[in-house]
């Protein structure tokens, strides 16, 4: 249709540089090895850290929930569409986190940007890492409040930020727990220190932690011992937990708050039942399987091992979350490609997602490998990291 040349245009730019990607349909539920195009390949690219997305309790809670509720809802949570359940799981998670109240949001992404489009005016500042997730960069974009980016993890560079900011209402230090391109966990218990020194606010996305860090999979905040002392607390019911959603968990007055003035939360239809109960269950799993969690790190244990001795370039990560180094896009994108061909899938990620020249296969191995799997995905590794020449 006419019009949209100049959107064209930029696509067939991207196709010439190689960096056009086309979405890659998986013919199988996830897991440790899915189908694509009719080949069934190792999956290292997935958030399903603890293997819930196919966990018969989660199903059968799914499966229960659509027989006695149906599958949708009908309105948003404010009008007519908080079931009891959904309050049920606001309790669950609240006592989960250790802080007085929840609040289920329909994603982690819609979360962000409804806390903070919330809570800050131009009375304010917020004080963000630098490489902290695109969805907290969209809420602070959506508020009225004064903005520093401190350099990533640099606590000097946080305390500076601090110094110069004495003037406004409120301060709002925000920060992944884990940063989900590299897997390095945030330096908590100096952010807390710093916000506790200069009277100001932290809030912590858990994204990539809840479900993974912290007793039970609590979070950075728990994994720190710092339950008690960060103001707002932010996940994903998404990745570990397996199933959709968002939630922030914190005192009382801010989820009361967020009712009011969440706009995520206040304007669009609330989760089905199917979506809830299975949440639900995944929290009752995290308690009563703890097993799933060991060997989500035992698993990341060994496969970080196995890439460093390789001679790859991992980063920083400390998490399950392990960059493989390549620098520029298209080789993030040549290695990705030679390992699909090797039966594994891991996905390259390249600018803006990363900074230019930062450009990396990440993969994320989960508690559903088994050690056959990751060796296989090594030698795959080994074999496609010598044909590029990334490895000797
Ligand atoms: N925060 C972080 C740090 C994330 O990595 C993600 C997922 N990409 C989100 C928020 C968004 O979560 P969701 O997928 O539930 O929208």
């Amino acid at each position: 249709m006419k019009g949209l040349e100049y959107l064209q245009a930029e696509l067939d730019e991207m196709k010439e540089n190689g960096v056009f990607r086309t979405l890659v349909p998986l013919d199988t539920e996830q897991g440790s090895k899915v189908k694509i195009e009719g080949k069934t390949v190792i999956q290292l690219s997935s958030n399903n850290y603890l293997g819930l997305t196919s966990h018969p309790r989660l199903r059968d809670a799914a499966m229960e929930a659509i027989r006695s509720y149906g599958v949708g809802t009908g309105s948003v949570r404010t009008i007519a569409g908080t079931f009891k359940m959904h309050a049920e799981l606001e309790r669950k998670l609240a006592e989960f986190k250790h802080t007085e109240a929840a609040l289920v949001f329909q994603s982690g992404f819609t979360t962000n940007q409804g806390v903070l489009s919330a809570i800050l005016t131009e009375k304010d500042v917020v004080i963000s890492d630098e490489l902290n997730h695109a969805s907290i960069i969209d809420g602070i974009r959506l508020t009225k409040a004064a903005r520093r980016v401190y350099t990533h993890v640099d606590m000097e560079s946080l305390e500076a930020a601090l110094k110069e900011t004495q003037s406004y209402r409120k301060r709002l230090i925000v920060t992944d727990g884990v940063f989900s391109m590299d897997g390095n966990i945030a330096p908590l218990p100096a952010i807390v220190e710093l916000a506790e020194k200069y009277d100001a606010l932290v809030m912590v996305d858990d994204a990539h932690a809840s479900g993974v860090l912290g007793k039970n999979g609590r979070g950075t905040v728990n994994h720190f011992g710092l339950d008690g002392r960060v103001h707002i607390q932010v996940g994903t019911l998404s990745k570990a937990i397996g199933v959709l959603g968002g939630y922030v968990a914190g005192p009382q007055a801010l989820i009361d708050y967020l009712i009011h003035k969440g706009r995520p939360f206040l304007f669009s239809t609330s989760h089905p039942p199917a979506v809830t109960m299975a949440n639900m269950a995944a929290i009752d799993v995290l308690i009563s399987e703890p097993e799933l969690i060991e060997k989500l790190w035992e698993n990341a244990r060994f496969f970080k091992e196995g890439l460093l001795s390789l001679g790859f370039d991992i980063g920083e990560s400390k998490t399950p979350i392990t960059p493989v180094f390549v620098g520029e896009d298209k080789a993030a994108y040549e290695l990705s490609d030679r390992l699909l061909e090797y039966g594994v899938f891991a996905q390259g990620i390249v600018f803006p997602t990363v900074a230019k020249g930062k450009a990396r296969v990440r993969t994320i191995v989960t508690a559903e490998h088994t050690k056959e799997e990751l060796e296989e995905a090594l030698s795959a590794f080994e074999r496609a990291g010598k044909q590029l020449n990334l490895i000797k």
